[in-house]
């Protein structure tokens, strides 16, 4: 019956869809005249794009190891460099020396109540020749884990986030003074070690349970493209909610004559060492765990009964690191704008990789470098792009966004003047459009996806992604919805360190594996299993190239603020239904602590512990943003009406596009977030403690989380104060379309 109904819903939508009719009208941005031209170029350059050149470049990136200050990423690096150059752009390779710890020596040993010495290696695959190539690569390993040698007995944390200590604490169960052991996934992986310090651990042990990645999921590799027994997830655990970068130059870039601290001093680094592991090591320490057995929710899919400890199991865990400094190199690629050469739309991609990286980085890497070959043929034929495109293949992403954020914070002063977009991708697969972003370029965006088909259903990307949503019973899409920013990608200096729009996009849901940050992660795994034909990377470039020349070829920027706006509204309602939810649970706690309910369920054998009380949560004044969102409103809808007279032509246009290209930078504050400086954007912050996640509302939302209630005060005067500016700025844009 439901798949019934959710199938006559997918055909009415298919129904009302109407891709040609989006064709004919105009692009945001751009006069009905100035659109037909436009509407030309992207035919013309849909032309060029070739998936095999994707499959070439991909194969010759993949074929050894390429992470941070590897030969091979040198390599990699020149031949990037060679191709822009070989197609016109011009070229230069910034290199930033930056700290980057490899390890030197890795222990983990089991000596209570047997003795198990971890194996720590990803064996070679029959049929996977690059998987072979263990001298050279990098193994499993967490980078900015401190050096240490820890013995302790072991404790089982599930994914080891502030939930799962609230579940230790109602047992009795403490970390202090013990190693933890953490599953993957939850959480971005520094939130582990960083939450067990903090709660007095001395050690952490990361491991991929197969209930999350691997045989769980579907067949293991090499048979299948899910975790096997022995694939580690690398990865940092440098304190990225903090700041990104190099850790020896936070907030400045790390060029040659900097002040570098001492790496004692660098305050990103964990404070216990940490370590990842396959679940082929992990399970005969989780077996040698007693104590009670961990609530339903935490358990994994090894064959065990899963316990929570401390102990019986005792481990030693020993780290010792090379912490040299490293080359970072940036390619940047530049193609001179033919009109407006001072303002820049830059696109960007990550080059370096934890081992081969087929899947992260190069997919995305190889799409990118295709849409600037294209691009520059058009160049050729006298198509050159009005405002400056530059192409950015990033170093060092993979150890903290480092080589990006340098480059962002070197040249911070000039890319505040002159950005008007950066447009990231960060490896892609197959099925569905994935992509986040500002939402003041939500309906610029959305436009782009109804004129992109997706290469296996002849639909738009935007139709095959909406009929997702309403197979899975999901509300039926009006538009493309951008996600909202977290971190996790070299977007994260741009949009949020420095206020520039920002995108992130790729395609998934038809190519899972769990090869992400392993030895597995080959050019072989990626054609048998990711995109074979490349036809899905091919349309990750007329996706993000249409970001991109759109950007560079608006007559007028096209940024838009209606659906900002009800963004913004959805995010205060939830802040305020937050407060609301806090406080109505903590009354209640309170109450069957008093009641005595919580000892009257307890079972005695689960050593349950009547927790303590909660501090009552007081009502918050959200007038001054509810006063300060009424104005949005009204100047969202003047700047609308004022656009719908069409493209201005008057010398104002210049004027207007740089009011315009200053929108999102509105939004940032120069003293940041509370305790994190860094994050200056005050409407998307990855959280303090979900890593990755998004917080929107960052300032205002987690003094709600955190029970920081007289900052909660503070933070609604500076989002108030925000959002006024913001509007104010809208203004400016009204006063010169009149
Ligand atoms: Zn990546």
């Amino acid at each position: 019956m439901k798949r019934l109904q959710s199938l006559a819903l997918l055909a009415i939508a298919l129904c009302l869809s109407m891709p040609a009719m989006m064709a004919q009208s105009p692009i945001m941005g751009f006069s009905d005249e100035a659109s037909k031209s436009q509407i030309q170029l992207e035919e013309d350059y849909d032309k060029l794009l070739t998936a095999t050149n994707l499959d070439e470049w991909m194969k010759y990136m993949t074929a050894r190891p390429h992470h941070v200050g590897s030969p091979y990423d040198k390599k990699v690096v020149d031949f990037v460099a060679a191709k822009f150059k070989e197609w016109g752009y011009e070229v230069r390779i910034e290199k930033f020396d930056v700290l980057f710890p490899t390890p030197k020596l890795r222990l983990l040993e089991m000596t209570a109540p047997t003795k198990y010495k971890a194996k720590l290696i990803e064996p070679a695959i029959e049929g996977d020749e690059s998987s072979k190539q263990i001298k050279e690569a990098l193994p499993g390993y967490n980078a900015f884990s401190i050096d240490g040698d820890v013995t302790s007995e072991l404790v089982f944390v599930n994914y080891g986030i502030p939930a799962d200590y609230e579940e230790l604490e109602k047992r009795g169960i403490s970390v202090e003074g013990k190693i933890v052991i953490a599953k993957y996934a939850g959480s971005w992986r520094g939130i582990k070690p960083k939450l067990a310090a903090e709660k007095g651990a001395i050690g952490c042990i990361i491991y991929s349970d197969p209930k999350d990645d691997g045989y769980y999921q579907g067949d293991v590799y090499p048979k299948g493209p899910f975790k096997n027994e022995y694939g580690v997830q690398r990865g940092a655990v440098m304190d990225l909610p903090y700041a990104p970068g190099d850790p020896l130059t936070p907030g400045y870039g790390s060029t040659d004559g900097a002040k570098r601290l001492k790496i004692s001093e660098a305050t990103s680094l964990t404070k216990i060492p940490v370590l990842p592991i396959s679940y082929n090591d992990a399970l005969p320490l989780l077996k040698a765990i007693g104590g009670p057995v961990v609530p339903a929710n935490w358990r994994g899919a090894l064959p065990i009964t899963y316990h929570i400890g401390p102990g019986p199991a005792k481990v030693r865990l020993k780290l010792e690191f090379n912490w040299d400094l490293q080359p970072a190199y940036n390619v940047i690629a530049t193609l001179k704008g033919s009109e407006l050469p001072d303002e820049w739309v830059i696109r960007g991609n990550h080059h370096d990789a934890w081992v081969h990286g087929a899947a992260d980085p190069i997919s995305g890497l190889v799409a990118m470098m295709e849409e600037a070959r294209a691009v520059s043929i058009l160049a050729k034929q006298g198509h050159t792009p009005k405002r400056t495109l530059m192409y950015c293949a990033w170093g060092a992403e993979e150890p903290g966004l480092i080589g990006s954020t340098e480059w962002v914070e070197t040249h911070a002063k000039e890319l505040s003047e002159k950005v008007v977009a950066y447009i990231n991708t960060d490896g892609t697969g197959a099925g569905f459009l994935g992509a986040g972003g500002s939402h003041t370029l939500e309906k610029f965006f959305d436009q782009i996806t109804h004129v992109v088909d997706d290469p296996q259903k002849g639909v738009s990307v935007f139709d095959r992604r909406n009929a997702r949503n309403i197979v899975n019973g999901q509300p039926s899409w009006s538009h493309y919805k951008l996600s909202a920013l977290g971190s996790g990608s070299d977007y994260s200096p741009f949009f949020q360190h420095l206020g520039i729009s920002s995108f992130n996009m790729g395609f998934g849901g038809e190519s899972s594996g769990g090869e992400y940050h392993t030895m597995y992660d080959s050019y072989k795994l990626y054609k048998r299993f990711k995109d074979p034909t490349f036809q899905y990377g091919v349309t990750l470039a007329k996706v993000a190239g249409r970001t991109s020349l759109r950007l560079a070829n608006a007559e007028v920027l096209p940024f838009e603020f209606k659906h900002f706006t009800k963004i913004v509204s959805g995010y205060v309602d939830e802040v305020t239904k937050l407060a609301d939810k806090l406080r109505k649970e903590a009354d209640s706690h309170n109450k069957l602590i008093k009641s005595g309910a919580y000892d009257l369920v307890s079972n005695p054998k689960d050593n349950f512990k009547i927790p303590g009380p909660k501090t009552p949560v007081p009502y918050f004044n959200f007038a001054p943003i509810e006063n300060a969102l009424k104005n949005l409103k009204e100047k969202a809808s003047e700047f609308a009406m004022a656009s719908k007279k069409g493209v201005s032509n008057s010398a104002n246009t210049n004027k207007l596009n740089k009011v315009l290209k200053s929108m999102e930078s509105k939004l940032i504050r120069d003293h940041g977030l509370p305790r994190r400086s860094w994050y200056k954007h005050h409407i998307y912050a990855p959280g303090f403690y979900t890593g990755y996640g998004v917080k929107t509302l960052p300032g205002v939302r987690e003094a709600i989380e955190q029970k920081n209630f007289d900052e909660v005060t503070e933070q609604i005067t500076i989002l108030s104060e925000v959002l006024n500016a913001f509007s104010a700025n809208i203004d400016e844009a009204i006063k010169l379309m009149k």
